[in-house]
Parts: C-alpha cells; sequence; structure tokens
C-alpha cells in the first residue's frame, strides 16, 4: 500500500475538486517519531497545536511515541468540497501507519504478533478543551484482541483496551450518547450495571473487573450499538481508521465547538488536524499509569511540579473523573524513577517552551512516554505571577512578561475576596480543590439550563454539578462560579474555569448531589435548588449562604494604602507588571469619572486623567434636580438664569473636586447632553408632589413632559442642540469649570479642564458654542485677576456628519474625542438599548463577530474614526486625540485606537489596569 505518494499527483486543497495540477503532490501527512520528525512546533496552522509539539518533542529528544498528523488543510478542504477528501490522501495515511509500523516493530490489523494500536487525537491550532474527541486503542476487533492477549500474556489488560475501543468509539464516531431525556451516559449505565450484575456493587473500581467480566460488558456495549444504530460495530481496523478521521473532522462542526469558537473568535476556516498516534499503554498493571500535569500550579502560579495520576488506567480516566486521581507528589513514593524522569522533563520542557506547559504522559511498565505538551492555561492571578518569576529566572525578559498576561484576565487579580471578618463567621460546610480564584456568593442550580434560567432573571448563580462536561458551558458562562463534587486540576470545570475566568472550587468530595430531586446534601444539612452557598476559589472552600466580599489585595494595596495588602505576592507582582507596562506604552490611559471618588480610584490605578466626565450626573443629585426642573419649566430667559444661577455652585464644587483628585492631570468634561425630559417626573403623583415644590400649577408640567416628549430621543434634542436652544446652559457650565479651576490654581492645584461639546456634526454648532465659553473665560480671569487659565474647548466626535466634515469641525476644536457609543449608534444606525432583541441571532448568523458595543466594529466606525483623526489633523496638525465610551476597556479595540495614533483611550476605573496592560502590549506589537 505504501506508494510513493510525492509522484502521485493531486489536488491542491484550494483549488476545485476538477483542476487538477501537475504540481508536486501537496503533502497532507506528517510524521514524527525515533528523533525525526517531518513537523515541527512552529508550525500550528498546518499540524494544530498538538500535533506541531508533539514533532518537537520528538525532535528534542523527549520520549513520544510514533505518530503522523492529517493536516489542518485537508480539514478545510472537506468542508469546502461537501464533504470529501482530498484525492491521494488515503495513501498517504496508509504511507502514514507504515512509519509507524516501522517504528513500533509492530503492525496494524496484527492477528497472530502484538498488533499496532492507535490513538486518534483531534487537535485544533488553539487547544480547544472538552470540544474535540480522542479514541484510543483504535485497530483491535475479535482478533486482534486475542492476539494482544497473547502477545502480553495479560488477559485483563487487552479485554479493557477492547472495552474502552468500544466505548469511545460507539460514542464518538457512531454516536450512542446521552439523549436529552437522560441523566446518564448509556455506556456509563452498562458499566454500572455490570458492576452491580457481576461484581455485586455499583461502587466497586472499575479495575476490579476480570478479563471474562469485561467480556461480557464488552457484549451488552455491541448489543447497545446495534439497538441505538442499528449498525454493527465495525471489525475492519481501516474501516474503524476512516471513520475516526472523519468524526473528528466532523466534530469540527459540532454544537459545543461552535459556541467554543465563537466566545473565542476562533475562526472556522482555521480547521482542526488529526493526530494519529502508535498506543502506549498505562492500563496494564499497577507498574503503569497515566497523567497530566504543569510545570507550575495553573491555579496559584507557583514554581511547582503540579498535577495527577492514575496508575493502571489510561488517559481518559484521569480527566473523565472515573476514578479519583492522586496528586503527582504522591507518585514520587510509588514509582520513584518515574517521578525523577518527570520532574526532568519538566525543566527540558520549560527551557525549551519558555513558558509554563500543561502536559499528559502515560508511563508503561515504569517506562515514561510523553503524549501531548502545550502553553498551560492559567488564572489571571497565576499569569501575573509566572510572567514575574520568569523574568527572575531568566527564561524570559520583561516585554515577553508582559505579553504573557491577556489583558482581560487581569481584571482578574482585582476580583474580590471573602471579607476576613465575614469568613470568620461563616459556615465552611466542605473543601475541594482551589481551582479559580476569588469568592463568590449565589444561588446554587444543579443543570446548566436552570442556571442560564436564573441568571436571566438576574440572580447570581452558583452551578453546582457532580462534574462538569462541555454540554454545561453555558451554564457555566452564566454562573458566578461553579462547584463540582468531583474531579481534580485537568476536570473540565478546572480547565474552562482557567480558561474564562471563573471562581472555582472542584472535587468538593463531601457533596452528595441528587440530579433527580434537585438537592444537594452535605453533612446532615440539605440545600435545594435557589439556596445560598459561598465559594472561595482560592483557598478551595465552601461556605452556607451568602459571605460579605472585601475588596481584592491589589485594591487594597493601591487604594486604601493597606500595608498587609501591600506586601502580598499579587499585589507587588501586579506592581512589577505595570511599571514595566509604563516602559513601552505610548498611549495614555484616562478614566471615565463623574466623581472625585472615582477619579482618586482610577489615578491609584494609573490613569493618566479623566476622559470623560457626564455633568448630567451632577444635576441629578440630591436637591438640584429640583433646580434643574425649575430651569426646565422656566417660561422666559430670566427665570431660567435664576434657576441656573441655583446650579451653579453645586457644579463649581463638583469640579473643584474633581481638580484636587487629579493633581494636575487634565480632564475632559463633557457638557450637557441627555434629552431635557428624562430630568421632569413622569407619573402622576411625583409631578403633583413637584407642582406643589415650585407652587406652579400640575398642568404646566404636564404639558411641559408632552411638549418634550419625543419620538425618538436617541436622535432628538440633546448633545450640543441644547446648548444652541439655550447659550445659557453652557454658559453656566463653563463658569462653574472656570470658576473651580481658578479657585484651585489660586490654592495651588494645577488644572487642565477640556471643555467638550457633545454631538457637533457641522462647524458653526460648535463655533457657537466655543464664543460662549471663550466669553465666560475672559471674563473669570479679569474677575478672578489671573494672568491665564490653562483649558482647551473641543467635541466629541459621534454622529458620521462630525466625522465626514472634521476637516471643518477641527478648525475650531483644540481636541476631538471619539464618542463611540453614539457613533457606533448613529453609524449602524442601531440603538444600543433596543439591540438586545436582536444582536445575539445576528452574532450567531455570523453577522458580526462581536457586540459591536462592546468591542469597536473597526471596519464600519473604525473607517469613520480614521477618516476624522485624517481629516482633523489636514486643517489642524497639533489636534489632541482621544477616545471616551466603553470602548477604552476592551482590549481590542485599545489595539486598535494605538494603530489609528490616538493620544489617550478613556474608560471606568475599574477598568484602567487592563487597558494599560493592552495598551503596552499594543506598543509592543508595533515594535515587533
Ligand atoms: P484532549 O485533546 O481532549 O486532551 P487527547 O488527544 O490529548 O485529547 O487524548 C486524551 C487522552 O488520551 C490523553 O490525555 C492521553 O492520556 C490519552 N492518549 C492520547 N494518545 C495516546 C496514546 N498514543 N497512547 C496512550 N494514551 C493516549
Ligand atoms: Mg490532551
Ligand atoms: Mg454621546
Amino acid at each position: 500500500m505504501a506508494k510513493k505518494v510525492s509522484k502521485k499527483h493531486t489536488i491542491k486543497p484550494k483549488c476545485a475538486a476538477k483542476t487538477a495540477s501537475k504540481t508536486k503532490a501537496v503533502k497532507y501527512v506528517y510524521s514524527w517519531g525515533g528523533g525525526k520528525a517531518d513537523g515541527n512546533g512552529t508550525m500550528k496552522a498546518l499540524l494544530g497545536g498538538k500535533g506541531a509539539n508533539l514533532a518537537e518533542m520528538d525532535r528534542i529528544g523527549l520520549p513520544v511515541p510514533a505518530g503522523y498528523t492529517v493536516t489542518t488543510e485537508v480539514c478545510t478542504s472537506y468542508y469546502d468540497n461537501n464533504r470529501n477528501y482530498p484525492a491521494g490522501l488515503d495513501s498517504q495515511v496508509k504511507h502514514g501507519i507504515h512509519k509507524i509500523e516501522k517504528v513500533m516493530g509492530t503492525k496494524f490489523g496484527d492477528a497472530k504478533g502484538f498488533p499496532l494500536l492507535v490513538a486518534v487525537r483531534s487537535g485544533a491550532r488553539d487547544s480547544m478543551p472538552g470540544m474535540m474527541d480522542t479514541i484510543l486503542n483504535l485497530g483491535l476487533n475479535d482478533e486482534t484482541v486475542i492476539a494482544l492477549e497473547t502477545a502480553t500474556g495479560n488477559p485483563r489488560f487487552a479485554w479493557d483496551c477492547y472495552r474502552r475501543f468500544i466505548q469511545m468509539y460507539g460514542d464518538v464516531v457512531m454516536g450512542v450518547q446521552k439523549l436529552p431525556s437522560e441523566d446518564h451516559d448509556p455506556f456509563e449505565l452498562v458499566i454500572e450495571h455490570a458492576k452491580k450484575d457481576l461484581l455485586g456493587d455499583v461502587d466497586a473500581e472499575d479495575t476490579q473487573f476480570t478479563a471474562d467480566d469485561l467480556k461480557e460488558v464488552i457484549t451488552r456495549m455491541k448489543k447497545l450499538v446495534k439497538s441505538r444504530t442499528g449498525q454493527d460495530f465495525p471489525s475492519d481496523p481501516w474501516e474503524q481508521l476512516d471513520g475516526a478521521l472523519s468524526a473528528v473532522f466532523g466534530s469540527w462542526m459540532n454544537d459545543r465547538a461552535i459556541v467554543y469558537r465563537r466566545k473565542y473568535n476562533i475562526p472556522a476556516e482555521w480547521g482542526t488536524a488529526v493526530n494519529v498516534q502508535a498506543m502506549v499503554f498505562g492500563n496494564t498493571g499497577e507498574e503503569s499509569g497515566s497523567g497530566v500535569s504543569f510545570t507550575r500550579d495553573p491555579a496559584t502560579g507557583e514554581k511547582v511540579f503540579y498535577g495527577e495520576f492514575l496508575m493502571n488506567a489510561q488517559g481518559e480516566d484521569v480527566v473523565a473523573g472515573v476514578r479519583t486521581p492522586y496528586p503527582v507528589i504522591q507518585l514520587g513514593k510509588l514509582q520513584p524513577a518515574s517521578f525523577k524522569e518527570l520532574q526532568r522533563i519538566c525543566k527540558v520542557l520549560e527551557k525549551h517552551f519558555r513558558d509554563m506547559q500543561d502536559f499528559e504522559f502515560t508511563i508503561q511498565e515504569g517506562k515514561v512516554f510523553m503524549l501531548q505538551t502545550r502553553n498551560g492555561k492559567r488564572t489571571g492571578v497565576a499569569a501575573v505571577r509566572i510572567a514575574c518569576e520568569m523574568v527572575k529566572e531568566r527564561l524570559i525578559n520583561w516585554k515577553t512578561a508582559v505579553t504573557r498576561v491577556p489583558a482581560e484576565q487581569l481584571e482578574q487579580v482585582l476580583a474580590p475576596i471573602f471579607d476576613t471578618s465575614a469568613v470568620k463567621n461563616a459556615k465552611q460546610i466542605a473543601s475541594g480543590l482551589p481551582a479559580g480564584p476569588g469568592a463568590a456568593s449565589g444561588q446554587i442550580y444543579f443543570n446548566a439550563e436552570r442556571a442560564v434560567e436564573a441568571a436571566d432573571k438576574g440572580q447570581r448563580v452558583l452551578l453546582v454539578r457532580v462534574e462538569t462536561s462541555p454540554e454545561d458551558l453555558r451554564g457555566m458562562i452564566a454562573a458566578e462560579g461553579i462547584l463540582t463534587a468531583r474531579g481534580g486540576v485537568s476536570s473540565h470545570a478546572a480547565l474552562v474555569a482557567r480558561q474564562m475566568g471563573k471562581i472555582c472550587v472542584c472535587g468538593a468530595a463531601e457533596l452528595q448531589i441528587n440530579y433527580e430531586t434537585r438537592k444537594l446534601k452535605v453533612g446532615k444539612k440539605t440545600y435545594k435548588e435557589g439556596d445560598f452557598l459561598s465559594i472561595d476559589g482560592t483557598a478551595g472552600t465552601v461556605y452556607d449562604g451568602q459571605v460579605a466580599t472585601a475588596p481584592s489585595e491589589v485594591v487594597q494595596g493601591l487604594i486604601k494604602n493597606n500595608k498587609a495588602a501591600q506586601k502580598s505576592g499579587t499585589y507587588k507582582n501586579y506592581v512589577q507588571l505595570m511599571g514595566w507596562c509604563k516602559k513601552v506604552t505610548r498611549m495614555s490611559v484616562r478614566t471615565n469619572a463623574d466623581t472625585p471618588e472615582q477619579t482618586t480610584q482610577a489615578i491609584a490605578f494609573g490613569a493618566e486623567g479623566i476622559g470623560l466626565t457626564r455633568t448630567e450626573h451632577m444635576f441629578f443629585e440630591g436637591d438640584r434636580i429640583d433646580a434643574m426642573r425649575e430651569m426646565i419649566l422656566a417660561e422666559n430667559l430670566k427665570d431660567r438664569e435664576k434657576a441656573l444661577k441655583k446650579l451653579l455652585p453645586f457644579q463649581r464644587k463638583d469640579f473643584y473636586g474633581i481638580f484636587k483628585a487629579l493633581k494636575g492631570f487634565p480632564a475632559t468634561i463633557r457638557f450637557l447632553d441627555p434629552p431635557l425630559h428624562e430630568f421632569l417626573p413622569h407619573t402622576k403623583e411625583q409631578q403633583l408632589d413637584l407642582a406643589h415644590k415650585l407652587e406652579i400649577p400640575v398642568e404646566k408640567i404636564i404639558n411641559r413632559v408632552h411638549e418634550l416628549h419625543e419620538f425618538n430621543p436617541m436622535l432628538g434634542f440633546r448633545g450640543c442642540r441644547l446648548g444652541i436652544m439655550y447659550p445659557e446652559i453652557t454658559r453656566m457650565q463653563a463658569r462653574a469649570v472656570l470658576e473651580a479651576a481658578a479657585d484651585a490654581e489660586k490654592r495651588g492645584i494645577k488644572t487642565k479642564p477640556e471643555i467638550m461639546i457633545p454631538l457637533v456634526g457641522f462647524k458653526r454648532e460648535l463655533d457657537l458654542q466655543v464664543a460662549i465659553v471663550h466669553e465666560v473665560a475672559a471674563e473669570v480671569i479679569k474677575r478672578k485677576k489671573l494672568r491665564k487659565l490653562n483649558y482647551q474647548v473641543g467635541t466629541m466626535i459621534e454622529v458620521p456628519r462630525g466625522a465626514l466634515t472634521a476637516d471643518e469641525i477641527a478648525k475650531t476644536a483644540q481636541f476631538f474625542s471619539f464618542g463611540t457609543n453614539d457613533l457606533t449608534q448613529t453609524c449602524l444606525g442601531m440603538s444600543r438599548d433596543d439591540s438586545g432583541s436582536f444582536l445575539g441571532a445576528y452574532q450567531e448568523s455570523d453577522i458580526m463577530a462581536k457586540n459591536p458595543f462592546a468591542s469597536i466594529d473597526q471596519t464600519g466606525v473604525g473607517q469613520l474614526i480614521e477618516i476624522a483623526i485624517a481629516k482633523g489633523r489636514a486643517t489642524n496638525p497639533d489636534i489632541k486625540l482621544g477616545i471616551c465610551g466603553e470602548h477604552g476597556g476592551d482590549p481590542e479595540s485599545v489595539r486598535f485606537c494605538h494603530k489609528a495614533g490616538l493620544a489617550y483611550v478613556s474608560c471606568s476605573p475599574y477598568r484602567v489596569p487592563v487597558a494599560r496592560l493592552a495598551a503596552a502590549q499594543a506598543a509592543l506589537e508595533d515594535e515587533a
């Protein structure tokens, strides 16, 4: 069968199936084994992460069983061509098997000697935990199993392999799975029943089955397959291999994989590779085993060899939670030589890959084999710690360290922890593995669907499961925290927690969960769905009821200047990382803040000014709203000015406080923006109340509400349109800002107010407003006897017309700040507050990859920004450019802003660290 593949004419995957090309055969299959690999670790796009790293480990002399990778191009072409494989693949696959046979000295389908068995393993470019399914022990049938039995003299082992194979293949390839109406996997049920019938104990371990028991289990499983599918279990190893390949490629388009890709923005075109690899056996007896390990603790980042293993087991057992695995440290006692070998491998791996590794191994009769390695997923806390410590160990430099912490994850080091005194009074009911740091309190749900429903209703939810599986993903996303009764660091729950930054405690064995009755028993106490529990994912503890939380050590250290918190490792590492960021960042990060407290917080987080102060909040507070209403109800200028006069001292005081908190940093202050009707009361009762207070007839209020009613307030009487109609409002606000600045300057506080006129689409709008500000400024300077005031006036670019006529507007504006919320609404013609009903469907239909209100629509809105920048600079080369609006805290949008050449981004105080890290990473990307 092993033809000379390279001379055969094949079809290039990108060409249409008809146009056979005469070029050299496309290589679809990359082999490795015995230290010789076709591929290497840099080829992840083509070979997938798993395949590339298997080749790389083989190259650097680590013990890896021989195998080959079918490339991702085959997957892409398979889907491009209506689920047909490219010509020539078949013979390359066969050739690949023959190469494995050569290295291993065994034969695929051999019914006489030791048969070659293979694992068929998916492997996308980025690891997609739990999304794709693996088939082990492929090549077994009623004859080869006897051959295996004879060759090893170990019947139990041989039949155990066969049982596993039928189970996995039946599930993954033949689709015998749990039906929506069922609570248990049908194969697991067969095993459970067999334990009862054959071993007389449902709770017996599966290792207790004898070879004869296993034969019976196999008969039952084959029957199950037949009854569910109407088909016989395939016995031809080549047919088995074919089926497995199609199943792996097919799983690229299963629901779970699609949901996952959508969440992590992985393009469907990437495709998955398939790895076919010689089996090594962890289930030959007590001298063998399988495990999953990390070169450092992925939850805390501590530098310890970390992980778990099971003796007499194949790898899936460790992950699937069939038996509870042991901490890898215990292997040191059981098999000191293997343990030492693994420690050596840890060092080799970290030195070679220069990152924390997550790897899988199998021990076959005392010999260690490596089955996988990849950069380990870690929590935000661990990411920061590992990055800092690897710099100290000289494994990486500080610039690399900055790129190692996903910006989004940094928020985790700011996540609340439980309040120390509240914890003292809390009742601990169970403990498990600390798998996702942080504190979470919530109402418990035992099923993903119900958890999602409850979360949609606004409840804080803890998803509580015996163990989680990929079907639970939606529930896990919706939950504040995840709690499982079974499973260790490599369980699905722990994996997802690391990846999504979920607070998680897993393997809390005291929990007895009953899905049928929807109850949870711990000791004598029973909890039902909807009851509250609290979990501490840093310590691994579970508490009764709700427990109060406190700010993280970083927050306490920075904002409260708490000395104890400042001594914590998390705090120190955070400060270190931010110091490095500062060295490379070009763009500064400002904050959106309306109060001195928010400002102080943001400055502590490293914000260099305010990018947006919304002054309307200042009108709403306390009694001010009454003065504001009086102003709106006034029938003439004189009355309006009288009401505004009452507001002036409040605003001035607010601004003064903000200037003081800013310590000389600039503040962009936006003038009144929302529609006036938002300030008036709408219920009859409130209207009567106001009428009484202002001593006016209630009809007057009702009429005014009517007058101000708008069909489409988003596009109505708002933004600078208010100031155009009522210049006295602008005048009052300018006076409040500039007088506060004058007062602050007199007390030695430096100020840099930047007055921002909102919603400008015409140059003339801005001109009229700017004139008022300058007029007030001249008057304040004169009255306060100052030499000058350091203020600027600019505008918010937030309607397309403003962006398109930016060259004209920039002749007046000293700065532009992109109001990307409104710019997105007006550019897309889509109201943010009404988009909820269709945005989900839009994302699912791949119309938009992301919610445009969370992450800038770079191709649409981004273009308006780029046009405005180019046009603005054309007439005003020194114009200052920034962005305000929620997008300023989104790492991808930050990267876009950096590329577009903005001077700063602005976001809410708690997003400042994320934005700073993202800005530093964008700058480093530029360097590279
Ligand atoms: P996943 O991507 O879900 O981790 P893998 O392809 O890594 O799936 O396979 C899961 C488990 O199967 C591995 O952890 C390993 O223990 C076992 N396995 C995979 N390949 C082999 C092999 N060649 N020999 C023995 N066990 C294997
Ligand atoms: Mg794996
Ligand atoms: Mg706006």
